[in-house]
């Protein structure tokens, strides 16, 4: 059955998620309609909670100034909406008790980053999407798959199924799909279906694992906002506390292959036990928790290059998690999307609908530079570890590594490394900042 006569001036972006909700706002500038395909049940009005879809809610989440930037442009006043619902602004390190895999940050100036739940982000985020008379939700549906034009040469909307009993199966028309189906995305599936082959992925994987618990946060000031003591090699697993709304703290512990952290109660808080300081286990002692603890392994990072697959249908677009995903522990995923939102409005500004949809390829290849950075930053720290599948690095990235080393060493307590260091940290610039004979001689001073 096909739904509607929808056709070139109707949009679908497929997933709302934060990738998806700020490309159906970026899209609404431009066409006609916008319809936002969910799989999960999102009733509207209704207040933050967890959904099913997005199992990765339940463990840090935090949104580095870029990202906040970045957020603010496209839906101005959110930020400050978000503060005012309880999203904490911590300022990193200066707020925290922050244990690099070198050692403790000590009276140096970095970036900030917003500390909210993802379920209050989110419920914030599809509020105001939604608002525009243009943008509907069609939730409960689950798209399969993805219907070309006549022809063959471009999209031509999705197919769909009704989530209940009665699974139902129907398609929508557009010009345009977003896809934005996040970390489990079935694009490379769903291209050869419409005649395109499969994009090639990249997989670097630490086997690192998340296990969360919320707490409420103590009445007593700890002198801190937040704390990281970090893993490195020697020790491969971690721990962080973040302040979000509800006067809680949601603290996640972190470990690489055999270090998962467990979720048993009694486990859970004898890993906490086992960091390399016992700082963040003694904060917990006081503290009351809230929840039981809830697991999250399948972190691995994965680039999935759809900027180079051959005879890519006009129409068609891919962002976010479904594009790219990162290891989470630098916590760049929401920045990332947010910014691919903000080329994607770059890209499409002064186009008509027809005109967006015949530059799907030119937009695609620029949508692809905007997880470079990131990619870098986490599969360069990650390749370090000797448990990573994945390419050895060669000499070259064991060098980069070193220095890397270098400069994170000299960020604990250099005023000047530790600015440049954060700015990249927070992707406000490029890794390759950190290389300027001002920041090397800085960092090559100091002995590891
Ligand atoms: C454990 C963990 C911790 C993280 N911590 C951070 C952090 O600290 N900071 C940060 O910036 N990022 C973090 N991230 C990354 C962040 O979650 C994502 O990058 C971000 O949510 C953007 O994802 P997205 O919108 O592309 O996908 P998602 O948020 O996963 O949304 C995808 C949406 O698509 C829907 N969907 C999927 N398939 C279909 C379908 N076939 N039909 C209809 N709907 C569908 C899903 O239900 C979901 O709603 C973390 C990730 C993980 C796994």
């Amino acid at each position: 059955m096909s739904e509607g006569s929808e056709g070139i001036d109707h949009a679908v972006v497929v997933g709302a998620g934060v990738a998806g909700l700020l490309a159906a706002r970026v899209l609404a500038e431009r066409f006609a309609r916008v319809t936002v395909i969910e799989r999960d049940d999102l009733p509207e009005g209704a207040a933050p909670a967890f959904r099913a879809g997005a199992p990765q809610t339940r463990h840090v989440h935090i949104l580095w100034s870029r990202g906040v930037a970045a957020l603010d442009a496209l839906l101005p006043g959110v930020v400050q909406e978000l503060a005012a619902a309880g999203a904490v602004r911590v300022d990193a390190p200066e707020r925290m008790r922050w244990l690099s895999p070198a050692d403790w940050f000590t009276g140096v100036r970095g970036a900030f980053y917003l500390s909210v739940s993802r379920e209050l982000l989110e419920t914030t985020l599809r509020r105001r999407v939604l608002d525009r008379p243009s943008i509907t939700l069609m939730d409960r549906h689950e798209v399969t798959g993805l219907v070309p034009a006549p022809g063959g040469t471009a999209i031509g909307g999705v197919r769909l199924r009704r989530r209940g009993k009665d699974g139902q199966e129907s398609s929508v028309r557009a010009g345009t799909v977003v896809v934005a189906t996040g970390r489990g995305s079935r694009l490379a599936d769903w291209l050869p279906g419409i005649g395109c082959p499969a994009p090639v992925t990249e997989r670097i994987d630490a086997h690192l694992g998340y296990s969360s618990r919320y707490y409420r946060r103590p009445a007593a000031d700890p002198g801190w906002q937040a704390m990281y003591v970090q893993g490195n090699p020697g020790t491969p697993r971690g721990g962080v506390i973040v302040p979000i709304d509800g006067e809680r703290w949601l603290v996640t512990l972190i470990g690489q292959g055999d270090h998962v952290p467990p979720v048993e109660e009694k486990a859970w808080l004898a890993f906490a036990s086992s960091l390399r300081s016992p700082e963040l286990a003694d904060a917990l002692t006081e503290a009351e928790p809230l929840s039981d603890v809830v697991a999250f392994r399948a972190t691995a990072n994965e680039w999935t290059h759809v900027e180079r697959v051959p005879r890519w249908p006009r129409g068609l677009l891919v962002i976010g998690d479904a594009l790219c995903r990162f290891n989470p522990v630098y916590g760049h995923g929401m920045t990332v999307a947010a910014v691919e939102a903000q080329v994607l409005a770059g890209e499409i500004a002064g186009y008509g609908p027809g005109e967006v949809a015949a530059r799907a390829r030119r937009t695609q290849r620029a949508l692809a530079a905007c997880p470079r950075a990131a990619w870098a930053i986490a599969t360069g720290e990650d390749t370090r570890y000797p448990g990573t599948d994945g390419p050895v690095p060669g000499r070259l990235t064991r060098i980069q590594q070193d220095y890397m080393a270098r400069v994170l060493a000299a960020a604990n307590t250099d005023p000047v490394v530790a600015g440049a260091f954060f700015e990249v940290l927070s992707l406000n610039r490029r890794p390759e900042t950190l290389l300027t004979p001002r920041i090397a001689a800085r960092a090559l001073r100091r002995r590891r």
